[in-house]
């Protein structure tokens, strides 16, 4: 439904979008290849107790370290493994290899639980709930150390299976979190009807903290109204000691941002959790 572009006006569009679907093809068989090839790695980012700076758990997000193209964003490759349904697979790979990381990390400073990101399409299948307890048998790790983060939006898109799905997960133990709050559609109401232990309000909303007084009064009621339900708030994308102060006051539980640790390789965290945390 956009209007018509100079490139369509010039009669090249089809020639365009062919080349485009060519390039999407070739991208979704190297993504195949990679997940085989161990191209795929996670990255880990500390979540941290707004006043103790104490790590909590660490999220696992996945890069594409490909051959030529160097390192590949979740965003650019994420879309395409959820079209494509390479991603069911591509979940049970990041469970498993990040109860494999966290455990072989786990110290004083860091007790091991972890996130991973799902997407609508595992959620929407029952057997994702067995798939997953499959892989914390073969680790025997107890549900309660793994977290899944969700949006709200992948939740409502085959509401009556995900909600079933993410209610039997819950039900094993597993921490259930909703990701992005704050943005596209994400509602209260919604809210109550899943599973959910922790919500994470976006960055979008916790970057405007301290230029917007809005922000600033939406983020607190948002504090405010999830902890009255029994959430526990997570705010994401924290960039300065300012915006953590802030979130101190509101008395938000935790955090994750730049400010105190970028996403970094499993060996890179290992080192700034020595540096940092060893006693
Ligand atoms: P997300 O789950 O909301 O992850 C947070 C994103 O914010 C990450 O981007 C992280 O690097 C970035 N971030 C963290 N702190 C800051 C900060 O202080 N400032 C700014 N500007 N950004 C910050 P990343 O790693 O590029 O991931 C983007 C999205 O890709 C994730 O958003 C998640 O939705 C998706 N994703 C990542 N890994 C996976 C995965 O294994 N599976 C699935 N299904 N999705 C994934
Ligand atoms: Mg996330
Ligand atoms: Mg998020
Ligand atoms: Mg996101």
């Amino acid at each position: 439904g956009e209007a018509p572009n100079s490139k369509e006006m010039m009669g090249v569009f089809h020639e365009e979008l062919d080349i485009y679907d060519e390039d999407r093809l070739t991208l979704l068989t190297h993504l195949r290849e990679a997940l085989d090839q161990e191209q795929l790695v996670l990255y880990y980012q500390p979540k941290l107790n707004v006043n103790s700076n104490q790590v909590v758990g660490m999220e696992a997000l996945v890069r594409w370290i490909h051959p030529t193209r160097g390192l590949i964003p979740p965003d650019e490759f994420i879309p395409l493994a959820e079209e494509s349904g390479l991603i069911n697979q591509l979940t049970l790979w990041a469970i498993d290899r990040a109860i494999v990381d966290m455990n072989s990390i786990k110290q004083a400073a860091y007790s091991g639980t972890v996130s991973i990101n799902v997407s609508a399409r595992d959620i929407s299948k029952m057997s994702f709930v067995e798939d997953v307890k499959k892989i914390l048998n073969r680790h025997s790790v107890a549900a309660e150390s793994i977290y899944l983060e969700l949006t709200e939006t992948a939740a409502m898109e085959d509401p009556k299976v995900s909600i079933a799905s993410l209610t039997a997960l819950a039900e094993m133990g597993v921490n259930i979190s909703v990701d992005d709050f704050g943005t596209g559609y994400s509602s209260l109401s919604y809210l109550q009807r899943l599973p959910a232990k922790e919500v994470k309000l976006d960055r979008s909303l916790i970057g405007e903290i301290r230029s917007s007084d809005s922000a600033a009064i939406i983020v607190k009621a948002s504090i405010n109204m999830a902890q009255a339900l029994g959430y526990a708030i997570v705010a994401e994308g924290v960039e300065d000691e300012e915006t953590r102060e802030y979130l101190k006051e509101y008395n938000c539980d935790t955090y994750q941002g730049f400010l105190t640790c970028r996403p970094l390789p499993l060996d890179d965290i290992r080192k700034w959790l020595n540096k940092n945390y060893s006693t």
